[in-house]
């Protein structure tokens, strides 16, 4: 599969100089075409500061301290997103990449209609187009999302928080981008309604072509609807994997415990069943593996080494960092 997004060593931190806190690790990643990708961690393992840093939309004080992020176009050459300037960037959103943030479904603005949210964004990138034409494709956009068309003139406040988050879906693809990026799209929404997005999402996918990064806590909803899993401890990816494998067999004592807390598709969450105590602070990461001190299986290393993340048995298709798997490293 080619790829669409190389993330390649970036680092994350927030704060600088002495105040400076590591946030993103060291994160390798690739999104390709077509791919719907889940990552998943507990809050504060560095999902949203990933995502945030690699669309460059990172509010102070995060700053990214390395890597690259290269971005495969339709045509022409691989570019690196933090490498672009201002314009190029304004671009680069909505258009090649776009996203829909944690809490999206409150970031409508709620003096304008539907109508003019849609037009508004395929007016800013395609100032050419009729304001008759940008009507037109702003009902499509809706009808794609399982909108009926009498709601483009309605106001935010009118639609329910299901339609709400449908219709920035729909503004997330009004410019055919080919990656789409959602961070806790759902979380504000019961689980039913979660699963049926989700689901609409993926069948978007597969007609329209585009490649999703899906960040959750949980874990079920991944399972279920993408094809690899990343795992997230600590500001690293702990683990990688086909998402079949890593629901049947987890390598990474942390995405076992994760796996384990979301035993149903549907019905209450639990809390972590498996994993006593909670995700490390980053002002103060434990050495070694960061999971160590709540880890079920840690050893003689895991306090003082940290694991690197590598093939399992040479296993191409996933990666895991625990010295529990001996790994070639890429
Ligand atoms: Fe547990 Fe050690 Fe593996 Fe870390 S490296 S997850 S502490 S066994
Ligand atoms: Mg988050």
């Amino acid at each position: 599969m080619d790829p669409v997004l190389e993330i390649k060593g970036l680092d994350v931190d927030y704060g600088v100089g002495d105040e400076a806190v590591r946030a993103v690790r060291d994160v390798h990643l690739t999104l390709h075409r077509g791919e719907v990708l889940g990552l998943a961690g507990e809050s504060g393992s560095g999902k949203s500061t990933l995502a945030y840093g690699l669309t460059r939309l990172l509010a102070p004080p995060g700053v990214i301290r390395g890597g690259q992020v290269i971005y495969h176009p339709a045509d022409g050459e691989p570019y690196d997103v933090l490498r672009l300037t201002d314009k190029q960037l304004r671009d680069f959103r909505w258009a090649e990449t776009s996203i829909v943030f944690q809490g999206a479904m409150n970031s409508l603005n709620p003096v304008h209609k539907v109508v003019t949210q849609l037009v508004d964004v395929i007016k800013a990138h395609e100032p050419r187009t009729s304001r008759a034409s940008r009507v037109a494709r702003a009902r499509d956009l809706l009808k794609l999302v399982g909108i009926s068309a009498d709601r483009l003139e309605a106001y935010p406040h009118q639609l329910s928080g299901g339609m709400r988050q449908r219709v920035m879906i729909a503004m997330a693809l009004a410019l055919e981008p080919r990656v789409v990026i959602m961070d806790e799209p759902t979380t504000a929404l019961d689980v039913v309604m979660q699963r049926q997005i989700l689901g609409q999402l993926v069948e978007l996918r597969e007609r329209l072509g585009f490649s999703v990064l899906f960040i959750t806590h949980d874990l079920s909803l991944l399972v279920e609807f993408s094809d690899r899993i990343a795992i997230m401890y600590g500001g690293r990816i702990v683990e990688q994997a086909p998402a079949s494998a890593l629901y049947r067999d987890a390598l990474h004592p942390y995405s076992f415990g994760l796996l384990n807390s979301f035993p149903a598709l549907r019905g209450p969450r639990r809390e972590l069943a498996g994993i006593p105590g909670s995700p490390p602070d980053t002002r103060g990461m434990p050495a070694g593996c960061a999971f160590h001190p709540r880890c079920p299986k840690a050893f003689e290393p895991c306090d003082s080494k940290v694991p690197e993340l590598g093939l399992p048995g040479g296993d191409p298709s996933r990666e895991v960092a625990c010295f529990l798997h001996p790994v070639a490293t890429p």
